[in-house]
C-alpha cells in the first residue's frame, strides 16, 4: 500500500477569489514539487485551500478517520500561504491526531526585486503567515514538525522524507498486533515491560499465546509444502552439506517452522512475534531459520520474550521497507586499543537483509534449551553507516535509546561462530557509547538498521511522546549524564499530574 499524506494550505477569505486562486495554484505546484521528489516515499495529496474554522476542522476530522480506518493516509502537511488567522485552526490542531508537518515555504525562491508592489507582499506573506501559525501550534501544544525552506532545497525535501517514513511507522503501530509464544525469559529485568501502557502510548496490542498453539499449525504443514519450501532454500543460500545429507530431517523440520509460522502469523494478522527458548513446548528446534526469513520479509522479531524489541524491528521495518533492518544483540567486545567494536549477534535470529553475501545455511548444536541442533543462516553484516535503537520500560514511561554506529569488516574471519552478525564502530567511540547506554539504562537487544537515521527515529519519537536519548559522534558522556537528568525532570512535568 502506497502511503499518503495530505497537503493542506491555510488562507483566508479577505483577500477575494483572485487571490485564492493564486493561492490554490501556487500551493497545488508546491504539493506536486513535493509528490514528485525522491526523497519523499509517500504520495502528497493536495487539498483546497482552507479558510475558515469549519473547513479545518472539518479536514482534520476527515484526516483522523482515514488513518484509523487502515487507510494510506499517514500525516498531514500544513502551510499557510498568505496569512490564515490561527484561531481558525484552534479546533482543527486540538481535534488532529495524525503527524504533524509544518512546512514554512514560500512560492518563489528569489524575489523580483524590481517588481514588488503591495500585491506580491499580501500574496506572498508566509513569513509572517506561519509565524501565526506557529505561535498556535506552541499555545496548544501540538506535537509537530518544523521544516523552513523551498521545497526545490535537497535538504527540504530529505526532512520532510523523513518525517513521512517516521509517520508510516507511527501508522504501522497503532495497529500492530504482536503474538508472543510464551512469557519473557526468567528473571530477566530489561524485557519486561507495561504492555497496557504500550497499547496506549503507541497502540501495539501485544499478547501471549501458548507455544503449543504454534506447534498444532506447525504439525499441521504439508509434505508438499514443506518440499517447495526446502528446494527454495537450496536454491536461495549455501546450504551445508551436512544439511544435504545426514542431517537433511532437521532441514525439512526448519522448512515445517517456517510455515507453521507463517500460517499462524497470517490468520491472526500478527506483523510481530516474540520466542523463547525456555518454552519451546512440542517444539523440536528454536526457530531460527524461519525466523530470520520472516524478519527478511518484515515482520518484526524479539528474542526471550522481548516484545519491546519486536515493535521496533517492524516499526522500522514499515518504515523502510526495503530491508537492512534486523533484531540485534551486544553481544562481546574487542578492547584492543584504537580498534575497539562491538561484535552483536544472537542465539540464531539476525535478518538476512543486512547479509553482506549469501548466508549460509547450517545446523549447529544450541547448547541451551536442551533440543534438538536447530539450523540458522550464518552470515556477516554489510558494512556501512547505520543505527542501534532500544526501548526500556522505566516504570512511569518508556525511553528510547539511539547509538550511530559503523558496522565494519571483521578484523578477521570468524570461521568458528555458527551465528550470523555484525561488528561496528559506536560513535564517538566505544567507551563514550557503551557508558552513556549504561547510564540511559538502554537494552541489551536493540534494532540495528541501515535503512532508517536519527532523524526519523526522533520524528517517531515525538510523534509518540516518547524520549530518545541519542548517542553520535558529539556525545559527551558528562553533557549526556546531564541530560538524562534533565529529560527526567521534563518527562515528568509533561505528563501533568
Ligand atoms: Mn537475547
Amino acid at each position: 500500500m502506497t502511503h499518503e499524506v495530505w497537503f493542506l494550505t491555510g488562507s483566508q477569505g479577505l483577500y477575494g477569489p483572485e487571490t485564492l486562486d493564486q493561492v490554490a495554484a501556487q500551493s497545488r505546484q508546491i504539493a506536486a514539487t513535493l509528490d514528485e521528489s525522491p526523497d519523499i516515499a509517500v504520495r502528497v495529496v493536495w487539498k483546497p485551500v482552507l479558510t475558515s474554522a469549519g473547513d479545518i476542522l472539518r479536514i482534520c476530522l476527515e484526516a483522523n478517520a482515514a488513518a484509523n480506518a487502515g487507510s494510506s493516509v499517514v500525516g498531514v502537511v500544513a502551510w499557510m500561504h498568505t496569512f490564515s488567522p490561527a484561531k481558525m485552526w484552534i479546533s482543527g490542531l486540538d481535534a488532529l491526531r495524525t503527524p504533524l508537518l509544518h512546512l514554512h515555504t514560500q512560492a518563489n525562491v528569489a524575489l523580483p526585486w524590481a517588481e514588488i508592489d503591495m500585491d506580491f507582499m499580501n500574496l506572498n506573506q508566509a513569513a509572517h503567515g506561519d509565524r501565526e501559525f506557529g505561535y498556535i501550534q506552541s499555545r496548544l501544544g501540538v506535537a509537530r514538525k518544523t521544516v523552513a525552506g523551498h521545497v526545490t532545497d535537497p535538504r527540504v525535501t530529505a526532512r520532510i522524507g523523513a518525517w513521512a517514513r517516521a509517520a508510516a511507522g507511527f501508522t504501522e503501530m497503532r495497529s500492530l498486533k504482536l503474538a508472543r509464544f510464551g512469557d519473557n525469559m526468567r528473571d530477566v529485568a530489561v524485557t519486561e515491560g507495561d504492555k497496557v501502557e504500550a497499547q496506549l502510548r503507541f497502540g501495539v496490542s501485544v499478547n501471549t499465546y501458548g507455544v503449543n498453539d504454534l506447534v498444532s499449525s506447525v504439525d499441521a504443514t504439508s509434505d508438499a509444502d514443506v518440499d517447495n519450501l526446502v528446494k527454495e532454500y537450496h536454491d536461495t543460500y549455501r546450504v551445508s552439506a551436512a544439511l544435504k545429507e545426514d542431517r537433511a530431517e532437521s532441514l525439512r523440520y526448519a522448512a515445517r517452522i517456517e510455515l507453521g509460522l507463517r500460517a499462524f502469523l497470517t490468520a491472526g494478522g500478527f506483523k510481530a512475534f516474540t520466542t523463547n527458548f525456555e518454552d519451546l513446548g512440542g517444539l523440536r528446534q528454536l526457530p531460527g531459520l524461519a525466523v530470520q526469513r520472516l524478519m527478511a520479509d518484515g515482520y518484526g522479531f524479539g528474542g526471550e520474550g522481548d516484545w519491546k524489541t519486536s515493535v521496533l524491528v517492524r516499526t522500522l521495518k514499515a518504515m523502510a521497507p526495503g530491508g537492512g533492518t534486523s533484531f540485534m544483540e551486544d553481544y562481546t567486545y574487542d578492547l584492543t586499543p584504537g580498534n575497539e567494536v562491538i561484535l552483536g549477534a544472537h542465539m540464531l535470529e539476525v535478518c538476512p537483509s543486512i547479509a553482506f553475501d549469501t548466508p549460509s545455511c547450517e545446523i549447529h548444536p544450541l547448547g541451551i534449551g536442551g533440543r534438538e541442533d536447530p539450523v540458522r543462516l550464518v552470515f556477516d553484516a554489510t558494512p556501512g553507516p547505520a543505527v542501534v535503537l532500544g526501548l526500556a520500560d522505566l516504570g512511569e514511561r518508556f525511553r528510547l535509546v539511539a547509538n550511530e554506529i559503523d558496522v565494519v569488516t571483521p578484523t578477521a574471519p570468524l570461521p568458528r561462530l555458527p551465528v550470523a552478525r555484525a561488528v561496528w564502530k559506536p560513535r564517538p567511540d566505544l567507551s563514550t557509547s557503551a557508558e552513556s547506554w549504561l547510564t540511559a539504562g538502554g537494552p541489551h537487544h536493540t534494532v540495528l538498521s541501515f535503512a532508517v537515521g536519527t532523524e526519523e527515529l526522533a520524528d517517531l519519537a515525538d510523534m509518540t511522546g516518547t524520549e530518545l536519548l541519542v548517542i553520535d559522534a558529539d556525545t559527551t558522556v558528562r553533557q549526556f549524564a546531564k541530560e538524562v537528568r534533565w529529560n527526567q525532570a521534563y518527562h515528568r512535568l509533561a505528563r501533568g499530574f
